[in-house]
Parts: C-alpha cells; sequence; structure tokens
C-alpha cells in the first residue's frame, strides 16, 4: 500500500483502439507502492469540452492526450507551459488548483529515443511524413534539439505541409524548412533520397495496412527510419529494415514521453528497473 492518497490518472483520446499508456502508468504506480489508477478515457471530439468538467468533478488528477485532441485542448487549459504555447499542442494536463495545466513531453519523448543516432543526425537534412500534432512536435525536436540543417514536411493537403513549414522556419531563421504534397512524389523524392532521418508521423499503418511511402522509393543503409506507429509491423519499417536503414519503431518514443509524464503526474522518476522486473516476475 502506497502511502500517496489514491489518486485518478487517464490517457485522453478517441477512439483509442491502442493504447499501451495504461499498462505502463500502471505498471509504474505499482513498482512504487502508489495505489493510483490510470484509465483509458475514449472521448469524441464533439464531447472534449464537457469532459474536462466531468474529470473535474471526478478529482482527475492528471491525463495524457492523444489523437485526435492535442492541440483541440490548448484553448481548454488554464494554463500552460511555453513549450506547449509554441507547439500548440499538449500530451499531458495536470490538475492545478486554478484548472487544467498543459505540458508537452513529446518533443523530450521523441529526442531521448533518438539519443544513440544524435551525432550522426546534426547538421544533415530530414524527411518529416505527416504535418498534425506529432509532426510538429518531432519538426521542433529536429530543429531546436538536434540541429538538422534541412526539413521537408510531406503531407496530405500541401497548405497544412507549408503551413507548419512557415512556423518551422520561424523557430530558427536561417533553416531550410519547406512543404510538399505526399502525392506529388517527384516533388520529395530527392530530399527522401538525401535524407539522414524519415519520420512516419502519420496514423497509416497503425492496424497493421497501409502504405506512406512510394512502392519505387528506396531507404539506404545511412538512414535512420523512424515510425511513431507502435506496437504494428508497418510497410514503413518492414521495408526500411528490408533496404538497410536503421528502423526504429514508436515505442522508444512512448516510453520515454510516458516516463516523463509520469514524473509530472507523481513527483518521481519512473522506476525502469522495478518494472522491468515485475514483468519478468509476470513471465512477460
Ligand atoms: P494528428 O494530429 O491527427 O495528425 C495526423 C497526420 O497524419 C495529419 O497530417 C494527417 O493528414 C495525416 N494522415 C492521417 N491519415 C493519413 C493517411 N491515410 N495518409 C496520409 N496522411 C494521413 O495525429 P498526431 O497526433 O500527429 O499523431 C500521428 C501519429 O503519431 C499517430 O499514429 C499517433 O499514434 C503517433 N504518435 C506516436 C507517439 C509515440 O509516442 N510513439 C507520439 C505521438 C503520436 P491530414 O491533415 O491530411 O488529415
Amino acid at each position: 500500500m502506497g502511502s500517496a492518497k489514491p489518486s485518478l490518472f487517464g490517457i485522453l483520446g478517441y477512439p483509442l483502439s491502442t493504447t499501451w499508456s495504461p499498462a505502463i502508468h500502471e505498471a509504474g504506480f505499482s513498482a512504487c507502492g502508489l495505489d493510483h489508477r490510470y484509465l483509458p478515457l475514449p472521448v469524441p471530439p464533439t464531447r472534449l469540452k464537457r469532459s474536462l468538467e466531468a474529470f473535474a468533478l471526478l478529482g482527475v488528477k492528471g491525463f495524457n492526450v492523444t489523437v485526435p485532441h492535442k492541440e483541440a485542448i490548448v484553448p481548454l487549459l488554464t494554463s500552460a507551459s511555453p513549450l506547449v504555447r509554441t507547439l500548440g499542442a499538449a500530451n499531458t494536463v495536470l490538475a492545478r488548483p486554478r484548472g487544467w495545466h498543459g505540458e508537452n513531453t513529446d518533443v523530450a519523448g521523441f529526442v531521448t529515443s533518438l539519443w544513440r543516432h544524435e551525432k550522426a543526425l546534426t547538421g544533415k537534412p530530414a524527411v518529416v511524413l505527416g504535418s498534425g500534432g506529432a509532426a510538429r512536435a518531432v519538426v521542433y525536436a529536429l530543429l531546436r534539439h538536434l540541429e538538422m540543417s534541412a526539413v521537408l514536411v510531406v503531407s496530405r493537403k500541401v497548405s497544412k505541409a507549408r503551413e507548419l513549414a512557415r512556423w518551422a522556419g520561424s523557430l530558427v531563421p536561417g533553416t531550410a524548412v519547406a512543404g510538399a504534397a505526399l502525392s506529388d512524389t517527384r516533388s520529395w523524392r530527392g530530399a527522401f533520397r538525401e535524407a539522414v532521418l524519415v519520420v512516419q508521423a502519420t496514423p497509416v499503418g497503425m492496424g497493421g495496412s497501409g502504405r506512406i511511402v512510394p512502392p519505387s522509393f528506396k531507404f539506404s543503409k545511412r538512414q535512420v527510419a523512424c515510425d511513431l506507429v507502435y506496437g504494428a509491423r508497418t510497410d514503413f519499417l518492414v521495408r526500411a529494415k528490408r533496404d538497410g536503414a536503421r528502423a526504429k519503431d514508436g515505442s522508444g518514443m512512448l516510453l520515454a514521453q510516458a516516463a516523463l509524464a509520469f514524473e509530472l503526474f507523481t513527483g518521481k522518476s519512473y522506476p525502469w528497473q522495478a518494472v522491468q522486473q515485475e514483468l519478468k516476475r509476470r513471465g512477460a
């Protein structure tokens, strides 16, 4: 039995069909001897505002935020960290006496997941597929933390890719950031070939099906290919591995951002070793 009062946490998203967050956080609570609970909180976009009122009434102490609410939740918060204000996206929300406070641990989680490759990436070009909340956090990390030389954002809607590129260009003036349309393969084939890092930041491949990189494109041995989707054998990862690139799924980022959120929720470091031992004890 833990000493802290049992509290309620969760993950807010929709439809939340695959989420590892409850397992990660509950294993952490248990290893720290805390009686907290962490639940899936599936809420459709039309109910987002009312759900915050309901969470406050229920005494929810904090929650993570995933697709599709990371950006939509920001105007509903009472306060937010400077990073949340810059990105316009929050993935961690804490109950404060005055109301809900937003934080973003995605940027640090993404950077942590690439720690082995940091040196190889600095000063080199990257391609990011997608222009949603995760792509925004990734582009911010590439420019501000990994100091990459150029980023091409490739998205279904070229207007969204260009809007993200304009915003990113203003973060680090002088960096080459541009947008391209996913369907106009000629406009990004060259950048894909030159990139040392390709990040897949769309939900494509989540259910194990779907393809985003055109069949005629080849990854290369000098590339790190990073799919933010986790727990699925995506076409992106299968082909990246087959072509000899260093392929990484989204589980490293997921764990790193969750560990930082855990610290914000509990004031304790995420108990990695204890969790691993517990999983081993359970035969996982
Ligand atoms: P989001 O804000 O909804 O953005 C999704 C992006 O993907 C948009 O650019 C969207 O384009 C694009 N997209 C959606 N379906 C597509 C399709 N069939 N073909 C091409 N593009 C498509 O979502 P998000 O928060 O950025 O999350 C994106 C993915 O990253 C999700 O799978 C999420 O689970 C994953 N993620 C993982 C982690 C982790 O820790 N591993 C962290 C954050 C996010 P339109 O604008 O044209 O719709």
